[in-house]
């Protein structure tokens, strides 16, 4: 390499951005910075001074950022996703050359990154699209990473990922994805699944809160012990976390302060469009979306509140005679096989996927690189990849050995919290949606038949038989 050239180039300079060139500066590959708006790269730039004069030299014309990194080019692009990226590529690959390439790593649209990989190759740019998860902690200490593009460029940035990721006992939080847009894809049924394990946390909170009636010291006891065990997570971590912090504008605690409206940015709603379009069921993940849609509706809920009060129907029924230690227990198990479900789901989305496209992915190897840096970092991945290990061609995660005693042990648990929720009208949509899920799917035979037999006699739609090969259509109407 050129003498003073940097390894790499990041253009987009705001939490993730920021933090994560300076991860690859520390990593020591020099790297030259960019941003549109110029306040950015000073901030950076001295950032990068004030954490150990870090290898980072910032640059306010897009022309001189390119012609300071040192060829065949590697720029990644860390800005809000949609038209911004493509404005990004356009200003950039004015100055770019043939055989450079440019490296997405936000949360984008898979098919975006399809369509912009083909625009650039006519000018002989390569491309990837690489999920970034982490946040701004990840991003600045080690990310789980997950590129996908042409396996050429991946080469480009191999040494340098592989250092940059979050470290864990078996390799780095990267690996070569797929073609195309999978990097992209992968990191948003991530997202989904995050989605569906925040919102199975929340309900483990709401009724340990609600029904049980522990105090925000014994929910953070709970889940510090919780995160010890089976259920130990980044999440799990941070939701005990959450528990201690007291309030620093009034009394009490904070999380009883937060307005109980969620946010969101779109990419569970594509991970349950990703699953309709493929004819996956994910009704877990999909119960976290609709959660969130409900959340958004406070004043409706107020006065729907007020309605049924008045009516007679409370916020939630009274138990008596609770064994708090018991109901703490319980529900742990019920977080536990939930989850196992929800995990199911997301990984069958992503197989059919990789089916429909031809991306040929690894799930076990997916499941190694989430290990860690990433929000959903957890024990438990550890065992979904030895699932996929055993069996790479699994057709259920609740089907693996393992996984299946596992939910047989935590069954009765589940089923006592999910009965008791319902009995006192605390909603579980999560563990609900994960419980049929599970108990559809063991079902040998289901009701499936009686919906035939509706099809067929308004329709034609014909039906099979269980006893005899063809299909059947029966003048019903005639008949009955
Ligand atoms: P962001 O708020 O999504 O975007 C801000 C950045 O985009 C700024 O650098 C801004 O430049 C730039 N930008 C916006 N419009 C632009 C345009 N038209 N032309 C050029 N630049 C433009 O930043 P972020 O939170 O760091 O996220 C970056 C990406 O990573 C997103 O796709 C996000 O979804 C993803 N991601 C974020 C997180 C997270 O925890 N925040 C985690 C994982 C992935 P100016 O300074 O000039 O406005």
């Amino acid at each position: 390499a050129a003498v003073g050239m940097s390894r790499i180039g990041l253009a987009g300079l705001a939490v993730m951005g920021q933090n994560l060139a300076l991860n690859i500066a520390e990593k020591g590959f020099p790297i030259s910075v960019y941003n549109r708006t110029s306040s950015k790269v000073d901030e950076t730039v001295e950032r990068a001074k004030e954490e150990g004069d870090l290898p980072l030299k910032g640059y306010y014309s897009p022309q001189e950022f390119v012609q300071s990194i040192q060829k065949p080019r590697s720029v990644i692009i860390l800005v809000k996703a949609g038209a911004p990226v493509d404005q990004t590529i356009e200003t950039l690959s004015k100055h770019l050359e043939p055989g450079d390439c440019i490296i997405d790593g936000g949360n984008e649209w898979y098919e975006n990154t399809e369509r912009r990989a083909a625009a650039v190759k006519e000018r002989g740019l390569l491309y990837l699209g690489m999920g970034v998860s982490g946040g701004e902690e990840g991003a600045r200490n080690g990310p789980s990473l997950m590129p996908g593009g042409t396996p050429e460029a991946y080469y480009y940035i191999e040494d340098v990922v592989k250092k940059v990721a979050a470290q864990v006992d078996d390799g780095p939080c990267v690996t070569y994805v797929g073609e195309g847009g999978a990097g992209n894809f992968v990191k948003m049924v991530h997202n989904g699944i995050e989605y569906g394990d925040m919102q199975l946390i929340s309900e483990a909170y709401d009724v340990l809160k609600s029904v049980g009636g522990l105090t925000n010291e014994e929910l953070h006891e709970a889940f510090t012990e919780w995160n010890e065990g089976e259920l130990e997570s980044f999440l799990v971590e941070i939701t005990a976390d959450i528990f201690s912090v007291k309030d620093d504008k009034g009394d009490g605690f904070l999380v009883d302060k937060i307005l109980d409206k969620t946010g969101m940015k779109g990419t569970g709603k594509w991970t349950v469009q990703q699953a309709a379009e493929l004819s996956i069921a994910a009704p877990t993940i999909a119960a976290s979306l609709d959660s969130r849609f409900l959340s958004g509706l406070k004043e409706e809920r107020l006065e729907a509140a007020r309605i049924f009060k008045e009516a007679g129907v409370g916020d939630i029924l009274a138990v008596k005679n609770l064994d708090k230690k018991a109901l703490i227990d319980d529900v742990r198990k019920a977080l536990y096989a939930a989850k196992i479900c929800s995990y199911a789901q997301g990984m069958n989305l992503i197989r059919a996927k990789s089916l429909e496209k031809g991306w040929n992915l690894n799930l076990g190897e997916l499941a190694r690189i989430w290990k860690g840096g990433c929000i959903i970092r957890a024990k438990f991945l550890d065992r979904i990849k030895q699932a996929y290990d055993r069996n790479p061609n699994l057709a259920s995660l609740l089907i693996d050995p393992e996984f299946a005693k596992e939910m047989v042990e935590r069954q009765g648990a589940w089923r006592r919290i999910v009965s008791l929720a319902i009995e006192v009208g605390v909603s579980t949509p999560g563990m609900s949606a994960s419980l049929a899920y599970f108990d559809t799917y063991r079902r040998a035979r289901l009701p499936a038949n009686l919906v035939q037999a509706q099809r067929d006699y308004f329709g034609a739609h014909t039906y099979e038989r269980i006893d005899m090969p063809g299909s059947y259509h029966t003048e019903w109407f005639k008949i009955a």
